[in-house]
């Protein structure tokens, strides 16, 4: 589970989505802090389908 930054347009979608996966950084781009997570939030491919422009890669 990554974000790509250089795709990010910091919509905060994921991280209203998945609270505990995504956390908007200073930079005003979303970070994946617990991709670990993934494993058992289901929320996480939801916020991957949902990002605008395809961000969240999982892995
Ligand atoms: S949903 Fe996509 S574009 Fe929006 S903050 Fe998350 S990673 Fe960035």
């Amino acid at each position: 589970m990554t974000v790509d930054g250089n795709l990010c347009i910091g919509c905060e979608l994921c991280s209203e989505i998945c609270p505990d996966v995504f956390e908007m950084g200073d930079d005003g781009q979303a970070h994946a802090v617990h991709p670990e997570k993934c494993d058992d939030l289901p929320c996480c491919n939801g916020a991957a389908e949902s990002c605008p422009v395809e961000a969240i890669k999982i892995e």
